[in-house]
């Protein structure tokens, strides 16, 4: 699946969901910068303020307490155990 290949190369890259709040990627030129940087400074085109992780969210489906990335259908979070159905009964 092309959502777990583009995982498993973040992940190789070092891109485990804790790295991944505190980077964000140039829409521009594609470099990597720490959540903290406005600007790129490759190119000097204006970041988003969301990090990859939250590029990375909107995309694919993750676990709420552990961050791994589900399939769509996915019930359980395969790393945690997260019952993911209980996202939409809670409260
Ligand atoms: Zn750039
Ligand atoms: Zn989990």
């Amino acid at each position: 699946m092309a959502a777990k290949a583009e995982m498993n190369w973040l992940e190789q890259c070092g891109f485990g969901p804790k790295v991944m709040k505190r980077m964000k990627v140039c829409p521009h030129c594609g470099t990597v910068v720490d959540r903290e940087q406005s600007v790129c400074p490759d190119c000097g085109m204006r970041l988003l303020t969301k990090t990859l992780y939250d590029c990375y969210r909107e995309r694919h489906l993750c676990c709420d307490r552990c961050g791994t990335v589900l399939t769509s259908d996915a019930r359980f979070c395969p790393h945690c155990g997260q019952p993911l159905y209980l996202k939409i009964s809670a409260d």
